[in-house]
């Protein structure tokens, strides 16, 4: 097992990030309900390191070492909405969980209260097994719903207990069966090629497997999340076999079982996915066709190309 400390010391060095603006905002485009397309603020905020050190996680790299200081947040709030078009949803993604108070403070509550009432939704992300108390109180005060995406990441029985995650599929039905008889809606991100698995075939099989799961817990959609490596650890299983990255074909495979399930909205995340592809004709196309999917949640015909058999 390759535990925490392991998992610090091979990491490269973090980003330089300022609490005062956040290191990253853009706007997207989510099917909404009723085949409408709905308008997406993402802000991804800058604050405390996570306290979990999940083995394939890169997202320390734009965070603080200490905890995010009070007012911050709703500064970057500021910040990136004065700097956004109008949208229907906001995302408020802090590279950790927002019911952590060392990342989000208490204090900026009602301040973020006041700054996400102009949405109808409001989307947070939150380790499964912090999802409590706050997660109800939280979502009384907001004017839109609340919507909490979670990473399970994988089902597979030897891979889970692998990743340093500190969950169980029994906790993730647990928050699940919670977060449910309270209203709030949620996400889930699932791996494709997790480490430790290193068969396609099987990658694909288990992703699948995954997204199934949560479906049968009641979320409403999965995100697909290509792995890469970059953090150190993930670097030193690829070199010693134990991790091998995904391919395009792979993603495009557990994007359309997925979505032909029809039990939720499925998503293939294609963000700096150029690293997937061996293919320098067909790759724009692909990606475009899974941006497509992702916009309709309907599968389009495949791109065709000399290296696909
Ligand atoms: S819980 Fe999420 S943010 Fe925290 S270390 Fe794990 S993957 Fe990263
Ligand atoms: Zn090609």
């Amino acid at each position: 097992m390759h535990d925490r400390y392991e998992i610090e010391r091979l990491r490269p060095k973090r980003n330089e990030v300022n609490p005062e603006i956040p290191y990253h905002f853009l706007q997207e485009e989510e099917p909404g309900e009723n085949g409408s397309v709905q308008k997406i603020n993402t802000i991804f905020l800058t604050g405390k390191e996570c306290s979990f050190r999940c083995l394939m996680c890169d997202l320390w790299k734009n965070t603080l070492t200490y905890p995010t200081p009070p007012g911050a947040i709703v500064k970057q709030i500021d910040y990136a909405l004065a700097r956004l078009p109008k949208a229907d949803v906001i995302k408020l993604y802090n590279s950790s969980n927002f019911f952590d108070t060392k990342a989000i403070p208490l204090s900026d509550y009602p301040g973020i209260i006041e700054r996400v009432r102009p949405f109808k939704k409001v989307i947070v992300e939150n380790h499964p097994n912090l999802c409590g108390k706050s997660c109800v109180d939280f979502n009384e005060k907001i004017n839109g719903k609340l919507e909490i995406a979670m990473g399970l990441e994988t089902i597979h029985p030897d891979v889970l207990p692998k990743l340093n995650k500190r969950l169980t599929i029994d906790d993730f039905k647990k928050a699940t069966g919670f977060l449910r008889s309270n209203k709030i809606q949620m996400r889930a991100f699932v791996l494709l090629n997790p480490p430790f698995l290193t068969d396609e075939k099987e990658n694909i099989e288990w992703a699948f497997k995954t997204i199934k799961f949560a479906f049968e817990c009641g979320v409403g959609t999965c995100s697909i999340i290509p792995t890469r490596s970059g953090n150190g650890i993930m670097d030193m299983l690829e070199r010693n076999g134990e991790y091998i990255p995904p391919t395009l074909h792979a993603l495009e495979e557990v994007f359309e079982q997925s979505l032909a399930l029809h039990q939720g909205k499925v998503f293939a995340d294609t963000w700096d996915i150029g690293f997937l592809s061996d293919c320098a004709e067909c790759f724009e196309a692909r990606k475009l066709r899974l941006e497509q999917m992702n916009l309709t949640q309907k599968f389009q015909e495949k791109i065709k190309c000399n290296c696909i058999q």
